[in-house]
């Protein structure tokens, strides 16, 4: 597992909302907006080289034609994430200080500590008091810890994890 596999830059329609959470979470650099257009979607992948991953036909064919990477994504589902993961040799694995920002695609601040201070209007007190790292998205504000929910998304990648192997499996 390289570095070189969070390099990958995606463009994700807006069909795929999961789908861009999870790749931004195992620290690929993914953009989601389901306001723009699919001309301005394909320029935006043609200036920016970023993979077009698209549940729309046309759309993918469209950027083939333009030499833009894409794939046929027909949803979100565990299948289609997998499938992205393994063509895309993204590993479903999370590292907070490597992961994007699910809500915006922000780069996140590790805190600890003191540098804590800086976030504790953002949380809960209990919260606050509890964990000893905070990873703090300065784009949105939005502010990560490993409570109950990183277990959840833990669980979910190697689910991912498991389908990928499944995949891999000569037949
Ligand atoms: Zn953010």
């Amino acid at each position: 597992m390289t570095g070189q596999q969070t390099a990958r830059k995606f463009l994700v329609d807006a069909m795929l909302g999961k789908l861009a959470t999870w790749l931004r979470l195992a620290g690929c650099d993914t953009v989601y907006n389901p306001g723009i257009h699919d001309d301005e979607l394909l320029k935006m992948a043609v200036e920016e080289t970023r993979i077009l991953l698209s549940s729309d036909v046309e759309l993918v064919r469209r950027a083939e034609n333009q030499g833009v990477s894409s794939m046929l994504v027909r949803g979100s589902v565990d299948f289609e994430v997998a499938e992205v993961f393994r063509v895309f040799q993204v590993a479903p694995q999370i590292d907070p200080s490597k992961a994007r920002c699910s809500k915006c695609n922000g780069q996140l601040t590790e805190l600890r500590n003191k540098e804590r201070e800086k976030i504790k209007d953002l949380v809960f007190e209990q919260t606050y008091d509890h964990y000893d790292i905070f990873w703090h998205c300065q784009e949105c504000d939005n502010v990560y810890f490993q409570g109950g929910y990183w277990d959840n998304i833990q669980k979910y990648m190697e689910r991912i994890q498991k389908i990928m192997e499944i995949r891999e499996q000569p037949r």
